[in-house]
């Protein structure tokens, strides 16, 4: 890219480093950015900063939020006592997405993965393992269907079965190795209510 100068190159290059930004995307971004009014980039950036400076996880279930509590942690029409485990925010917006869901979340960061040398203590299972102190009716594990996913599931059901809390684990219909953000609603309300104890 030796042809554009050294601004514009910068400027793909930062682009092209996000996920799922190639190269002819990330110049296509990178020349539309240019030709924005120079209002609109400040606005752009300014919000960028400001995301990356006020967001935090939510003191609960760890999604990412701005405040101390996310909504849903924080809305006293959610069950409390009922925590759905995701494997990270995106897996939570798409069960709220169905609606149909009335409990809690608790967004684990990961997965476990020996291949990847990710162990229990690389994702945020102490912090599940300190809520069930509180009064928890149901854990349900909503990891994905990958492998890394079923042995997350594994884990948490061997790591939760000693306190006599029940624990639940979505039923297949979720593709295996799918992602549960690109699953449908329709799909992902039968794995919810079509969940089996573990
Ligand atoms: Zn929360």
């Amino acid at each position: 890219m030796e042809y554009y100068s050294n601004q514009i190159r910068l400027l793909v290059e930062q682009l092209a480093s996000l996920p799922g930004i190639g190269g002819k995307t990330a110049q296509r971004l990178a020349f539309h950015i240019i030709d924005m009014p120079k209002e609109r980039v400040e606005k752009l950036a300014e919000t960028i900063l400001k995301a990356k400076q006020t967001i935090r996880y939510c003191s609960q279930c760890l999604t990412l939020t701005d405040q101390e509590l996310c909504p849903i942690c924080s809305n006293p029409a959610r069950d409390q006592k009922t925590i759905m485990v995701v494997e990270n925010p995106r897996d939570m917006s798409a069960y709220e997405k169905t609606g149909k869901y009335e409990g809690v979340y608790h967004v684990l960061h990961g997965a476990i993965s020996p291949m990847l040398g990710i162990g229990p203590s690389d994702i945020r299972l102490k912090e599940l393992v300190h809520r069930l102190e509180k009064e928890v009716d149901e854990v349900i594990i909503a990891t994905n269907s990958s492998l890394e996913g079923e042995t997350t599931a594994m884990y948490i059901s061997k790591l939760i079965k000693p306190t006599g809390i029940k624990v639940s684990r979505i039923a297949s219909g979720v593709p295996v190795g799918g992602d549960l953000e690109y699953i449908d609603e329709v799909t992902l309300l039968r794995a919810l209510e079509g969940r089996v104890e573990l």
